[in-house]
């Protein structure tokens, strides 16, 4: 089978791959598609050490065309995910406590094991999570990933019904955010970005209130027109909208930290204990997580941006998105041969 594999050369080599027996627990996925994530280009190049050799992909669709001993969670015919969770211990705290995306012997899909972006992958069964029948595989792809990243930050934002969120980047992590916490969480959303045509698309989803940070002061407007934000999330690689957002929520208020940039963000202590702010990382989201952004999604809460390419293209995509060329979700299809 074709797969894309990280060289040592730091570019994705197109290599035919033979793959092993399933063990018990696992299924065989056969792809239909693969979304390409930031995350893959940091693996690619080394960031997070070497990883040549492994195929890259942790926003995979697939159909199960055959299953290991013991599997009960899939059936042959099933669609499923290949995210970056691939696997966890199962057994410590964070397992335990609903909490397994930050456990310390997680495995995750296209950086420490093979990941979905090839013609066939082996999942364990139980990490695999089915994709509802009324949502398009190419549009999974990208709750795989995207999708789960911003619903779980939404969710741990803890905003209700009514109130203020405010979430700073509308790329391709911000506009579901917004999507998430304007159609399920029915909150009130204000969207910041520094690029208009964000604005636009966030105004046509439904946004309460844009601003362009390079125009104005995102949390001074904020705290005229509402009072300070009940939460925020940032989704966007840049230090300045951390600190925005501190300045943007009410007292009481949660910052939700899922954006990267290699920085210190300014923590001005009074504010933080006078006011009870609260500062919170959220890291792609759990298995049900994952169940329940697909199934908003299913329900045509949430609708991502998806552009379909081929495998031979993964390059040319690695170079777009360094160029910020890229505008939605580029998704390899593995149908179209
Ligand atoms: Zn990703
Ligand atoms: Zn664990």
């Amino acid at each position: 089978m074709k797969a894309a594999v990280v060289s040592k050369d730091k570019v994705v080599k197109i290599e035919e791959k033979e793959l092993r027996a399933l063990r018990p627990n696992e299924a065989l996925l056969e792809m239909e598609c693969c979304g390409v994530c930031h995350t893959d280009l940091h693996v690619k190049d080394g960031d997070f050490g070497d990883a040549s050799g492994i195929v890259l992909g942790h926003e995979g669709i697939g159909k199960v065309v055959a299953i290991g001993d013991d599997v009960t969670s899939l059936a042959i015919g099933d669609r499923a995910s290949v995210a970056w969770l691939y696997e966890s211990c199962g057994s410590c705290e964070y397992c335990v406590n609903g909490n397994e995306s930050l456990c310390r012997s997680v495995r995750n899909a296209g950086y420490s094991v093979d990941g979905g972006m090839a013609e066939e992958c082996i999942v364990v069964a139980d990490y695999a999570v089915k994709v509802p029948e009324d949502l398009g595989s190419a549009e999974a792809s990208s709750i795989t990933c995207a999708g789960v990243t911003t619903y779980k930050a939404v969710k741990v934002s803890d905003i209700k019904p009514g109130q203020w969120i405010a979430i700073y980047g509308l790329g391709g992590l911000g506009n579901l955010a917004l999507q998430y916490a304007k159609n399920v969480f029915n909150a009130k959303v204000i969207g910041i970005d520094i690029n208009d045509k964000q604005l636009d698309f966030a105004k046509d989803h439904g946004a309460d209130l844009v601003i362009n940070p390079a125009k104005e002061d995102a949390a001074k407007v904020i705290q005229e027109v509402t009072g300070g934000a009940h939460a925020a999330v940032v989704t966007a690689v840049s230090k300045a909208a951390f600190n925005s957002a501190v300045d943007a929520v009410r007292a009481g208020g949660t910052i939700v930290a899922v954006g990267l940039p290699p920085e210190s963000m300014d923590l001005n202590i009074p504010r933080l204990v006078l006011d009870g702010i609260k500062i919170v990382g959220s890291l792609v989201g759990t298995r049900t997580d994952l169940a329940e952004a697909f199934q908003f999604a299913a329900e045509g809460k949430v609708v991502p941006k998806v552009v379909m390419r081929q495998l031979e293209e993964i390059n040319d995509i690695f170079d777009e998105m360094l160029s910020g060329q890229i505008k939605g979700r580029m998704v390899i299809d593995f149908q179209e041969k």
